[in-house]
């Protein structure tokens, strides 16, 4: 065995076990006498093995004794093509630099050892590394040394040589190795990250919600590049409760990185301050871009490849999201439907204004799952708006003017809004929100025959809470609140009118009675006026029935006038009126009569007069009754007449 086979084998295990674990391959198995070793260097190696030749022949002088040194004198090394790549020879005279390269060309060309004996003292030695088996040479070492002048310092000369030859192929073998372990990572690294790929895509399309799509493309992407950190951005419609998800906004403060890769649908590079790397690319599918994905890398820069891979992971991931998105939309329309369809039916439910209000702002924050609902109801002169319904009770009956703040804004472009974060947005617009620390607001107008009627607002503390489809939503349910508030309304006036007598515009007889009955269960007492024009027929036959109405109309305003604003005043047939007064004694009574009675004598006009009667009622009565109270008043009226008119009388039983 030569002295190459044995360093060898003593330096081979080294990079097979200890060096690097994982490399075993099939072909390693073989023993390395049979395979290792008929590794050789070819002709086409020779240009790419100079650094090899080089990194051997320094070790190999360092490696020799001092002593041995000096008898070999000093070296230098040329390559195959008969270059000196070192030298430390003495400076030669003129005749030796061809010298030496007739000596390293006749070594190139005889493959083996040359000598030129200069004199007694001295000479040069020239010896190839030869290849080992197809004796090619991979270099030539130049003695000058006194060794030269005779055979047996040649044959010294060529024993030290033998360990440069071993340290050569040492490193030759070493670097194979390592060129076979180097594919072998890459080989390796490859299938790994196909397996990534493969597995990625594979789970991306599993899933048909936005947010395991977006969970899949983080886990795939973190497994691909662990030593990164991972952001995703998406616009703020696609809601994520991914830690590593952040909305995107458009603002002057936003990440130019992440804003240019979303404009532009590709990969941005950017250095960071700390040498550091990001990566920002774009997640988009067939109808647009919806977000970007960030990775930052602080020590290790990426593989190019990586960010390749990564890139189509992503380019896949854009078409399984808008798949994704669009399975959301078609089942938040249902949803919608169905949130309308409920509201409208809650709500028409209902005739009474109130219980419109409260069932909207229920069927609102069920809706949204927002914190914070409010209806409110523009003012009749329209100078402000009242609270009229909200979870938050303690508001509920607060007025805000029409003109400042959010809802001055709203009434006067009557334009619905969004606002995304309260505390960016114009300070003393968003005053009413950041004293409830609202920071995501939307509202709409509500508009009822034509007419802004009032406004509806729903809001979170959460920032950036809304999309625009909750946007678009509310505005859609406004519009349904809308049409109920002004349906209740309307059957309010309805009822109202109903109540009321035309041609007076006092109330109707069957309003009066309803209500006497209503307050004779809950008051202590209360009286009623019955109001009889005195001579009527002869104003009618005298003035016409057109003025004979002129006349009722203004007896009417005059009792009217009258009166406290609780009691009721009402027309109770032909041209007889009736005044109840709530809670009002016989005496307190008579002096409001009295003052009718004064008045209708001194301002109708053609002049009239009136007589009345009163009646009382208290809880200690026995029979309590409109009919009854009626009765003993038109009694009373009975005898102010026969009593000459013009005058009042009290019923006898009060
Ligand atoms: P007195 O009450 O003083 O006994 O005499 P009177 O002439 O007013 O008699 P009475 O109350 O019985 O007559 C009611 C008259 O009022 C009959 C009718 O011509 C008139 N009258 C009733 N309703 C209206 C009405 O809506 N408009 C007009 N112009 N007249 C009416
Ligand atoms: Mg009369
Ligand atoms: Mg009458």
């Amino acid at each position: 065995m030569t002295d190459s086979q044995h360093s060898l084998q003593r330096t081979l295990p080294l990079f097979v076990i200890g060096g690097q674990p994982g490399i075993e391959h099939k072909s390693l198995d073989r023993s390395p006498d049979n395979w290792l070793l008929q590794r050789d260097i070819t002709v086409h190696d020779l240009p790419y093995i100079q650094l090899l030749v080089r990194t051997a022949y320094v070790q190999w002088l360092s490696d020799i004794p001092a002593h041995v040194q000096s008898q070999l004198g000093e070296t230098a090394l040329f390559d195959y093509r008969g270059e000196c790549l070192e030298s430390d020879l003495p400076p030669t005279g003129s005749k030796e630099p061809s010298l030496l390269s007739s000596l390293v060309n006749s070594v190139l060309s005889e493959r083996r050892t040359q000598r030129h004996i200069i004199d007694d003292e001295s000479g040069y030695i020239g010896v190839p590394i030869v290849s080992r088996h197809s004796k090619l040479v991979a270099a030539v070492i130049v003695f000058h040394t006194k060794l030269a002048v005779s055979d047996q310092g040649q044959l010294a000369v060529e024993g030290w040589m033998t360990q440069l030859h071993s340290s050569f192929y040492r490193e030759f073998e070493h670097m194979f190795i390592n060129e076979i372990y180097y594919s072998q990572r890459l080989a390796e690294r490859e299938s790994k990250r196909r397996d990534i790929l493969y597995d990625v895509v594979r789970h991306i399309h599993d899933h048909i919600d936005v947010d395991s799509v977006i969970s899949q493309i983080i886990e795939g992407i973190e497994k691909l590049v662990p030593e990164a950190k991972l952001e995703v951005y998406l616009s703020q419609d696609h809601r994520s409760e991914n830690p590593n998800v952040k909305a995107l906004i458009f603002k002057s403060w936003s990440d130019p990185l992440v804003m240019q890769a979303f404009m532009n649908g590709e990969a941005c590079y950017a250095e960071t301050p700390d040498s550091g790397l990001e990566v920002a690319v774009a997640l988009t599918g067939k109808q647009g871009s919806y977000g970007v994905l960030k990775m930052i890398f602080y020590d290790e820069r990426p593989d190019p490849s990586d960010i390749q891979l990564i890139q189509l992971i992503i380019e896949t991931a854009g078409t399984a999201f808008e798949n994704a998105r669009l399975h959301e939309q078609a089942n938040a329309v249902i949803q919608e439907l169905r949130f309308i369809n409920d509201l409208t039916k809650r709500i028409n439910q209902s005739l009474r204004l109130r219980d419109v209000f409260h069932d909207a702002t229920h069927e609102l924050l069920r809706v949204f799952r927002a914190d914070f609902c409010m209806l409110l109801q523009l003012s009749e002169d329209k100078s402000r708006f009242e609270v009229v319904s909200s979870n938050m009770v303690e508001y509920n009956g607060a007025t805000l003017p029409s003109e400042s703040g959010l809802f001055g804004y709203m009434f006067s472009l009557r334009e619905p809004v969004i606002v995304s974060d309260s505390q960016e947005q114009i300070q003393d617009r968003m005053q009413f929100f950041e004293q409830l620390n609202l920071r995501s607001v939307i509202a709409s107008p509500l508009f009822g025959g034509g007419e802004m009627v009032g406004i509806v607002v729903v809001a979170d503390k959460r920032p950036h809470f809304f999309t625009y489809d909750n946007f678009k939503l509310l505005q859609m349910l406004a519009g349904h609140i809308g049409l109920a508030i002004a349906n209740a309304t309307l059957h309010a006036r309805v009822k109202h009118l109903a109540n009321k007598d035309q041609l007076t515009g006092l109330y109707a007889r069957h309003y009066l009675d309803k209500q006497i009955n209503r307050q004779q269960k809950n008051d202590f007492c209360g009286s009623l006026i019955v109001v009889d024009i005195d001579y009527f027929k002869q104003i009618n036959d005298t003035h016409g029935h057109q003025i004979g109405d002129k006349i009722l109309n203004q007896v009417s305003e005059i009792i009217r006038s009258s009166i406290r604003e609780a009691d009721i005043a009402a027309r109770w047939g032909g041209e007889e009126l009736a005044v109840y007064l709530p809670q009002l004694n016989v005496n307190q009574t008579v002096r409001v009569a009295e003052r009718i009675r004064a008045r209708v004598a001194n301002e109708t006009s053609p002049q009239v007069t009136v007589s009345c009667g009163i009646a009382e009622w208290n809880w200690q009565d026995e029979k309590i009754s409109v009919e009854s109270l009626f009765y003993r008043a038109d009694m009373a009226l009975y005898d102010a007449k026969n009593c000459g008119r013009n005058q009042i009388r009290i019923s006898a039983s009060s």
